[in-house]
């Protein structure tokens, strides 16, 4: 019999073991042109030698010699750097003025990289990069919320498939992050626990959902996964804000996520995902009650009326199994 599992931090529900589920191998992408990639792309804004194609440079690792990290504008920004955080009401009308920040990290000089084949020492300078940009927009006194994500292969959304992520700050709090918190802070209130910490220790008792488990963090797929090899990786130790991530933290958050993504490359032949840091700014950083973690979404499943008229998910994979699969891919 298919089960209903209540997935506690996003408090929706996730129908699992149905007669339509499938093998987490079944999930593998076909006929990928994953190796065919060239290293240098003539008419692509983030390869090196193109970067005048791109607008303000914010940043660029080492800064002498060659760069391996660059943070430019968005040359088409959802919301625009220049003017004031002003909010109108009129009648039935509510609207805020459009500014906010867009930047978009170039994670690599190369065209033919992803995470996953990146060097070790690559990847801690992207989060690295990650963390500091982060911790700039969140200065900006419009900035009410600022997300960090990325968009990985075609179905992902992305049009420009050289390795980068986004940072996109914005003048108000969205709906999503705001229940989060609410349902985090109400979970303290009855139990005295932050939600995170006592998903991760319940994860750890568990143990069937661990995919990679390095000194500092834990990918897992969770209990009530809302999409097959949907996961998340969470610091084990209670901190609010990524803003707040340690420097001697970030070579081991490093290896865990190109771990992890590199087991869902070799596994799944390199599927389209998503993934994005949710965190509080820093300026919360003493909250007790929820702590900053990184959600992925490989693009391998399509929302259907049902989702959509009830918010609640239908997932084909069970999460015990696809852990399982991964934790099985040598990487
Ligand atoms: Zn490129
Ligand atoms: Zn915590």
């Amino acid at each position: 019999m298919p089960e209903l599992r209540l997935n506690l931090i996003s408090r929706e529900w996730v129908v699992v073991g149905t007669s339509h589920a499938r093998k987490p191998e079944e999930f593998r992408v076909r006929g990928n042109d994953r190796h065919h990639s060239p290293e240098y792309v003539k008419t692509c804004p983030f390869c090196v030698g193109n970067e005048s194609k791109t607008p303000d440079e914010l940043l660029r690792l080492p800064e002498d010699g060659p760069w391996s990290v660059r943070v430019t504008t968005n040359k088409f920004p959802v919301l625009e750097v220049e003017g004031e955080r002003t909010r109108i009401n009129q009648g039935m009308k509510r609207v805020v003025t459009g500014v906010g920040l867009h930047e978009v990290i170039i994670e690599s000089p190369r065209h033919d990289t992803t995470m996953a084949l990146q060097e070790p020492e690559d990847v801690a300078r992207v989060i690295m990069v990650y963390r500091d940009r982060f911790r700039s927009v969140v200065d900006d006194k419009r900035v009410q919320h600022a997300l960090i994500f990325k968009n990985h292969g075609p179905d992902s959304g992305t049009s420009i498939s050289h390795p980068h992520a986004q940072l996109i700050a914005t003048p108000v709090m969205p709906q999503q992050v705001r229940f989060r918190v609410d349902e985090s802070m109400r979970y303290f209130d009855n139990t005295g626990e932050c939600l995170m910490c006592a998903t991760l220790i319940d994860e750890f008792q568990d143990g069937k959902r661990i995919v990679v488990d390095t000194e500092h963090f834990a990918s897992f797929v969770p209990f009530a996964a809302l999409s097959p090899f949907h996961m998340w990786i969470f610091p084990k130790v209670h901190r609010p804000s990524f803003g707040t991530l340690p420097d001697e933290h970030i070579h081991d958050l490093a290896e865990c996520l190109r771990l992890t993504l590199l087991k869902l490359y070799e596994g799944l032949n390199n599927p389209s995902y998503n993934f994005a840091i949710r965190s509080l700014s820093p300026f919360r950083s003493r909250s007790e009650y929820i702590h900053w973690y990184i959600s992925i979404v490989p693009n391998v499943s399509r929302a259907t009326g049902f989702e959509l008229g009830t918010g609640m998910h239908v997932n084909q994979a069970m999460p015990e199994e696809v852990a399982e699969f991964l934790r099985g891919v040598r990487v």
